[in-house]
């Protein structure tokens, strides 16, 4: 390698058009998924205040705004679904009208073209909001499979197309492979959430989705934050079990785990860009402290560098918008 003064890296700085040229992660608009909450009643746009620019729709009022999302040229949107009633096995998450399967046939008339994927859980239709069925305190496994693996069904039936379990059960990518493929669903993909943290970061997301735990937290079935060997092993066995797509969650604070992830598997990896580091960029900025959009594609980039393929984030349509006045 030479050395200075015949390498002088900065020759290749002085000029945009030459950082553009060596330049080797770029965002593009198609990367991206907008992760969206929809629910239940009619008329309702109601911002959450800890997420300031992102409302739960009704699924009356979806049109308009998934038509400004596809027009924007972002591919997909994720829904998420707040229910009018909870009991204590989420029966409103694998109703045939529930509100996730209605806002899906809403999108799909007004934006025939845009990627609905789902999230598949039950803690948004569970009475004591845990991701499972509770069994003596404790979320049981086995028996929550069904539950998630009927969701999903009902959730191709209705039109998605990508279901995404983000409940952390073990097994669960198989059980909802084996039913969607015996019920004609074999081309329906699984975006398996496969190493998802229990983490401080999701705060303002329990807001937006109304899924906060009555009791204990979640931590007997999300990850540990401080392993990423783990990480392999969960990303190992979603792929062993049929997931096309895989994910991290969150993604600031685990792009070590991206980076892992990216290095052993060839899938396709998503990371998500959660509410938490949502909120914080937003306060900082609203109080002056940064510039959003610098600060925005930064971060962004920065997942992606670490290897990310596919960006989950609330700031989609922004960053859309970034893109075309670039
Ligand atoms: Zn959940």
């Amino acid at each position: 390698m030479a050395s200075f003064p015949r390498s002088r890296p900065r020759r290749l700085r002085r000029t945009e058009s030459l950082r553009a040229l060596v330049r080797e992660t770029r965002i593009d608009v198609t990367d991206l998924i907008y992760p969206m909450f929809v629910i239940e009643g009619k008329g309702i746009k109601r911002e959450i205040s800890s997420m300031p620019g992102i409302s739960q729709f009704s699924p009356d009022l979806l049109p308009p705004e998934v038509e400004e999302v596809a027009a924007l040229g972002i591919p997909a949107v994720l829904l998420f679904g707040i229910p009018q009633e909870k009991d204590e096995v989420g029966s409103t998450a694998y109703h045939p009208q529930g509100v996730v399967q209605r806002a899906i046939q809403a999108i799909k008339l007004a934006a025939p073209e845009l990627l609905v994927v789902t999230d598949v859980c039950l803690c948004e239709y569970t009475s004591h909001g845990h991701c499972g069925v509770v069994v003596n305190g404790y979320v049981d496994n086995d028996q929550t499979l069904p539950l998630l693996a009927r969701m999903a069904l009902s959730h191709a039936e209705a039109g998605a197309d990508i279901v995404a379990p983000s409940d952390m059960m073990d097994g669960r990518v198989k059980a909802i492979r084996e039913t969607l493929d015996e019920k004609g669903h074999q081309h329906i993909p699984i975006l398996s959430y496969a190493a998802k943290y229990a983490s401080a970061f999701y705060g303002p997301f329990r807001e937006a989705a109304e899924s906060a735990p009555q009791f204990g937290d979640r931590r007997s079935y999300q990850m540990d934050s401080a392993n990423v060997r783990e990480a392999l092993r969960e990303v190992e066995q979603d792929i062993a079990e049929g997931a096309d797509i895989i994910m991290i969650k969150p993604a600031l604070a685990y792009l070590d785990v991206i980076r892992e992830v990216r290095n052993t598997f060839n899938h396709p990896l998503a990371a998500y860009n959660v509410s938490g580091e949502y909120a914080m960029v937003k306060a900082a900025c609203q109080q002056g402290w940064l510039d959003e959009q610098q600060v925005v594609m930064e971060t962004l980039t920065a997942i992606k560098r670490a290897g990310a393929d596919i960006i989950l984030t609330y700031h989609a349509k922004d960053v859309a918008q970034w893109l075309q006045t670039v």
